[in-house]
């Protein structure tokens, strides 16, 4: 019989060998998740365990559950594209874009699809925290792109343990999105996924060309290399490979991301999805104007609550132009040969340092 993995193995083969997205997915479904057994540290960006403590012989679910050690099976869906526009002025004006995921969020929250919606907010200084948003205030507040990592998933055991809620949204990138379909399909026999595979009614991902490690972006690079006052910032966006941060209607810099690429999280190197392909809904702010969003429909649960909100008139969409759709599929493409370029560098340079020991 194979021996079974625990939290070694997964810190060796995957937060070691910088594959680790950060999504939060193993500290969410630790067997010992209610003694706070395993959890995020923010300083060095990775999941630990609390010091001194062992893993149970027998365990290795946080193994099991990452998306990074075996990918989910993608599943065949929709694939409807929309230009969108949320009709809602407040939202729009402190959202990205078209506004679209808040938008999509308040109609799940007003239609009772769900009680609450774990997003990610900013604790200050653009800290990444994460959420669980139950009105519009609240979606409101966590409004806008972080680009630093936050380990969404651990929100899904706040929704239950701390607000009693099993009917959730879940807002995140694409490996957090992945993430949650791996509690799905493996999560099965293990209490905690288990659990929380009937939580999640709504998954909305974002799309996302990389995530940037907070001390350097934003200490290092906003901070010290451009002067800026962090706190004085009101929104970051990046949009057609530039990096834009604001303080109010005043741009504070225009960039492009090449000047950040060495800043991207190591994790981020290896990932091959762009849209969100294990999401409901999944948007973002390519192929269409700006002040508007582009919106997918990967399933049709995602279809129903995208109508439902069109319908009651939080949102106004259209299909959207070919040219759009093709740079939006360009993307995709582009994003997904990257990350198995990253994955076989980093193959042949660990054969070739093997052979070198030999
Ligand atoms: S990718 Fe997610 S599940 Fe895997 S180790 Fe990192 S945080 Fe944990
Ligand atoms: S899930 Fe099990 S093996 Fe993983 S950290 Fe928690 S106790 Fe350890
Ligand atoms: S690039 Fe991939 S791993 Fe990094 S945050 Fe985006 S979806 Fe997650």
């Amino acid at each position: 019989m194979e021996e079974k993995k625990d939290f070694g193995d997964l810190e060796r083969e995957v937060i070691e060998a910088g594959k680790c997205a950060l999504c939060g997915g193993c500290v969410a479904t630790c067997r010992l998740l209610d003694y706070g057994y395993l959890g995020v540290d923010f300083s060095e960006e990775r999941p630990v365990i609390r010091e001194g403590q062992q893993c149970p012989s027998d365990c290795g679910y946080c193994y099991y559950q990452c998306p990074r050690v075996e990918k989910p099976e993608l599943r065949e869906g929709l694939e409807e594209i929309y230009e969108v526009v949320s009709t809602d002025e407040e939202i729009r004006k402190v959202c990205q874009d078209g506004g679209a995921v808040t938008s999509l969020l308040a109609s799940a929250l007003a239609d009772a699809i769900v009680e609450g919606c774990i997003t990610v907010a900013d604790k200050g200084e653009w800290k990444p925290e994460v959420r669980v948003a139950m009105n519009k205030l609240g979606l409101i507040k966590s409004a806008g792109s972080k680009y630093t990592p936050a380990a969404t998933l651990t929100g899904i055991a706040d929704a239950i343990l701390k607000y009693d809620l099993w009917s959730v949204a879940l807002v995140g990138t694409p490996c957090q999105m992945a993430a949650y379909e791996k509690m799905l399909v493996v999560g099965r026999d293990t209490h905690n996924a288990h659990n929380f595979s009937s939580n999640v009614r709504l998954r909305i991902g974002l799309f996302c060309k990389g995530a940037y490690s907070y001390d350097k972006l934003m200490k290092e690079y906003l901070e010290r290399k451009r002067g800026i006052n962090i706190s004085e910032i009101t929104k970051l966006n990046i949009s057609e490979d530039v990096l834009h941060v604001y303080a109010g209607d005043n741009e504070l810099l225009s960039a492009e991301i090449d000047e950040i690429e060495d800043y991207k999280r190591d994790g981020c190197k290896v990932c091959e999805d762009f849209s969100g392909l294990f999401s409901d809904i999944s948007v973002g702010n390519v192929g269409t104007p700006a002040g508007k969003s582009s919106v997918i429909i990967h399933t049709d649960f995602g279809k129903e609550v995208f109508e439902s909100a069109l319908q009651w008139g939080f949102i106004e969409a259209k299909p959207i132009d070919n040219s759009g759709a093709d740079l939006i599929h360009r993307l995709m493409k582009e994003k997904k040969e990257a990350g198995i370029a990253e994955k076989e560098r980093r193959m042949s340079k660990k054969k070739l340092m093997e052979q070198q020991r030999q």
